[in-house]
């Protein structure tokens, strides 16, 4: 950071200290990971500068030769990972790339059928306080209460009931497998298009630890930043059908020019995910997720639904007496990070919430298996049973920060220390 470092050392120290925090403390943040140094090269490059509204060869500015290479070798590692035809790799973010799909197949007040918020869904499939909520007509499914499962049943009966335009798949904590060939009947059979948001498993999607919903869902959404390992991003997936619909949705339709460093990032981040080793993290993502729910079952915790199939767990607080916003306050003091999360239809409001939704991407990433695991698991069941016991708290992060030191960061590698 030298020249940030002389021009402006008050964001230098500011991203030093972040660098730290991310080096010292456990990220189980079920939405956050380390990209490599490659990724974070090419976000970090000259390609800021550069304006290139347009799709590759069908540009709005000159000198967008090289600009052209990189977002077609995006598009094209994008389409070879996940199996598709077409991609969209512009959307600035995951939110974005879900803007530019309804306004591509919707009309205002048309009828959407999408998961409700605190039974796992995210902001974009339909919350009151979000765009999707306020253009749309939105009706919800959820889990059933006992198995903490996506209700297929009821689903379905909903969408029969509501003859929705679009399902929305996909969520934000759910912690098991998402059955998009079943959604795919049920909207077949009310007529709706489906869309997936594949936003949290992508990288499972990708790695084939996850099914895929290519061949199910009409569109298909994501971030690139969560499991898959890329830059801050959104990408949309489809076949021919959809491409010019949704290219135009993106831009003119929702955005201005496309963030070239971001594409950049992430076509080296698709490239990544194409080699043989990211398959291996990407099964030990859930390996390790498996084991830290066993240990945290074994700590007495209660995980909604019972366990995972993916890359997080939703504990359920409430016999621990804990508000979700409590357990993370103690947490962050041991230098374990989650967030709260609501639960399935949780008694507390958003800002406190009655769980903590925890996630392994980040861990695996640095290289932590099922014994670090074991211990993270025993971490937080030490935390969660005495919150105000700062000693002890300062104990466990210094624990912590031992372990940390045997697994490196990517950004150890460089002179951001
Ligand atoms: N969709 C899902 C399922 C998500 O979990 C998220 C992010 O948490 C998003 C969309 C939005 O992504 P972004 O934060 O990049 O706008």
């Amino acid at each position: 950071l030298e020249h940030l470092r002389a021009t402006d050392p008050i964001i230098a120290d500011l991203i030093e200290r972040e660098a730290q925090r991310q080096r010292q403390g456990l990220e189980l943040i079920a939405s956050e990971n380390y990209t490599s140094l490659a990724v974070m090269e090419a976000q970090g490059s000259v390609l800021t500068n550069k304006y290139a509204e347009g799709l590759p060869g069908r540009r709005y500015y000159g000198g967008c030769e090289f600009v052209d290479a990189i977002e077609q070798l995006a598009i094209d590692r994008a389409c070879q990972l996940f199996g598709t035809t077409h991609a969209n790799v512009q959307p600035h973010s995951g939110a974005q790339a879900n803007i530019a799909v309804f306004t591509a197949l919707l009309q205002p007040g048309d009828t959407i059928l999408g998961m409700r918020l605190d039974h796992g869904g995210h902001l974009t499939h339909g919350s009151p306080v979000n765009f999707s909520g306020k253009w749309y007509n939105v009706q919800f499914y959820g889990v059933d209460p006992q198995s903490g499962q996506i209700d297929y049943d009821d689903l379905a009966a909903k969408a029969r009931a509501i003859r929705p335009k679009l399902i929305t798949s996909g969520a934000s904590a759910y912690p098991r497998i998402i059955d998009f060939a079943r959604m795919r009947q049920i909207a077949d059979e009310v007529g709706a298009l489906l869309m997936a948001d594949i936003a949290h498993i992508a990288g499972l999607v990708a790695a084939g630890e996850h099914p895929s919903p290519v061949g199910h869902a009409h569109i298909i959404t994501t971030t690139t930043h969560k499991t898959l390992r890329g830059p801050r991003g959104g990408l949309i997936l489809m076949g021919e059908e959809f491409a010019k619909q949704i290219n135009s949705s993106v831009f003119p339709g929702t955005q201005g020019g496309p963030l070239m460093h971001v594409i950049a990032g992430k076509a080296v981040a698709f490239g990544e995910a194409l080699r043989p080793d990211f398959k291996q993290y990407a099964a030990q993502i859930r390996l390790n997720a498996r084991a830290l729910a066993e240990g945290l079952r074994g700590q007495g915790l209660t995980l909604v639904s019972g366990g995972t199939d993916n890359h997080l767990m939703l504990v359920d607080l409430r016999s621990t007496g804990l508000t979700g916003a409590q357990a993370q306050r103690a947490l962050d003091k041991a230098a374990i990070t989650v967030n709260k999360n609501a639960i399935p239809d949780d008694p507390q409001p958003p800002m406190k919430t009655s769980g903590i939704r925890i996630g392994t991407p980040a861990v695996t990433t640095r290289g932590m298996r099922e014994s670090e695991m074991a211990q993270i698991a025993a971490w937080i069941g030490e935390v969660l049973m005495y919150p105000d016991d700062d000693a002890r708290l300062a104990r466990i992060a210094s624990e912590v920060a031992d372990m940390c030191r045997h697994f490196p960061v990517p950004a150890d590698m460089v002179q951001v220390r």
